[in-house]
């Protein structure tokens, strides 16, 4: 099999600034080659980590488990954090020494076709405020993480099911997935109108049958309702909230409290009392009365009823970050198949139209702790951040329960109300 291509986003820029986020907020497993690397490394020698201090800790009870983690300091973060925010083995032993999970940070790769789509994590910091090089200009350092990541003997995965019943060819997958992305190229429309056109362009992927739809009359179908869309949707369009229905507004916030979290999955499983808090703030987000359960520190309890409140247009500095996150997620292919929970395309950018207005309500939630009742950029950066931690990989986004989630929210037509609602 040829080498693959790798498939870089063009619109945008990164490189680490070292401001340590991610070694505060994940958790790093090690393979057993990792493992046996770092003991070789003999920070037990280190005058830099306190005597006695291990520095893995084993993953689960199980007596014959082998699975490790880096350990963590008091503060929670990554035991090789040092005081000016650098990691200790970067600085002693050079990157290649580190854990190839804190190499690829925050990169993600995913097959397409034979290729390789690179996709970003937009919990850095770093990734949101687009700083950094362009991300298509280090092809070179890309390559060499990848080539760590892929297996030696690769064959090519079968393409993401375009509905939960309909396949295409890698071919034909990846062409429907350029015209999606094509949606979010004009910067001369308002992101809103953008992403309330792919959603009525994705549904209508959902009520086509592709059995006589491919290549070439794929290329017309796909030019046509595009065109289509563009007229439903023209770009001087006046756009209003629309209220939600009841049950819709139910499912959206026990969605949008799963992205405000702060703990990841393996935390949120640990302990009688931790599952017990959970399950009353889980009371408290259906009934959507009274104040929001304060998910994490960032957050003040303020009452549900003040996000509901209209905050104005968005931050046009917002309205291109928005433009910028959908095109590198869909271009990376970071909301289906292999990337997301083995999700077929339609239902897949149903979980991706969600995060727009899931982000929003947590920006909204920052603003309203500080007193506000007006967006600032920041607040809609540090939502996203928030949101984007688990978009793809806490397990419980990929759960039935979770799907069916979605899957209501579109049959109600609730994820257009929810758009407009929390983007005006
Ligand atoms: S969160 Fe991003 S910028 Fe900050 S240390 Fe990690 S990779 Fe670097």
């Amino acid at each position: 099999m040829p080498a693959p291509q790798l498939k870089l986003p063009t619109i945008q820029n990164w490189n680490c600034h070292s401001c340590a986020g991610c070694c505060r907020q994940h958790e790093i497993e090690i393979t057993t080659e990792e493992k046996e690397r770092i003991e070789k490394q003999r920070w037990d020698q280190d005058e830099s980590i306190p005597t006695g201090q291990p520095v893995f800790v084993k993953i689960g009870l199980s007596p014959v488990s082998n699975r490790y983690r880096l350990a963590h300091q008091e503060d929670g973060s990554c035991i090789f954090l040092d005081e000016k925010g650098l990691c200790r083995i970067h600085a002693k032993f050079g990157e290649p020494a580190k854990p190839l999970a804190c190499q690829v940070y925050p990169y993600a790769f995913h097959p397409a076709g034979n290729d390789i789509a690179v996709s970003l994590r937009f919990s850095c910091p770093s990734v949101v405020s687009n700083l950094g090089k362009r991300v298509d200009q280090q092809s070179t350092e890309i390559r060499k993480i990848v080539d760590q990541v892929l297996p030696k003997r690769r064959k090519t995965p079968p393409p993401p099911r375009l509905t939960a019943k309909e396949s295409l060819g890698w071919p034909d997958t990846l062409k429907v997935v350029g015209s999606l992305s094509q949606l979010f190229q004009s910067s001369e429309t308002r992101f809103l109108i953008n992403l309330l056109r792919a959603l009525a362009w994705v549904e209508l992927i959902e009520q086509s049958r592709f059995e006589t739809i491919r290549g070439e009359r794929l290329d017309e179908f796909l030019s046509l309702i595009s065109q289509a869309i563009v007229q439903e949707y023209p770009g001087d369009l006046e756009l209003s909230r629309t209220p939600i229905s009841r049950l819709g507004g139910i499912q959206f916030r026990l969605l949008a409290a799963q992205y405000a979290r702060k703990d990841t999955y393996a935390e949120a499983s640990r302990g009688l009392i931790r599952r017990l808090s959970l399950f009353r703030s889980a009371l408290k987000f259906t009934l959507g009365k009274g104040n929001i359960p304060c998910l994490q520190d960032r957050f003040a309890a303020v009452p549900f009823s003040q996000l509901e409140e209209s905050f104005g247009a968005l931050p046009s500095e917002s309205e291109k970050l928005f433009a910028r996150y959908y095109r590198v997620k869909i271009q990376g292919l970071h909301f289906l198949g292999a990337a997301y929970y083995d999700i077929p395309f339609v239902e897949g950018f149903y979980h991706l139209a969600l995060m727009f207005p899931a982000i929003m309500w947590i920006a909204r939630w920052i603003a309203v702790s500080e007193g506000r009742s007006t967006l600032q950029v920041e607040d809609v950066n540090e939502a996203m951040a928030i949101a984007d931690h688990h978009h793809g990989y806490s397990p419980v986004f990929g759960m039935p329960h979770f799907r069916s989630r979605v899957r209501n929210l579109s049959r109600s037509q609730d994820i257009k109300k929810l758009i407009t609602w929390y983007g005006l």
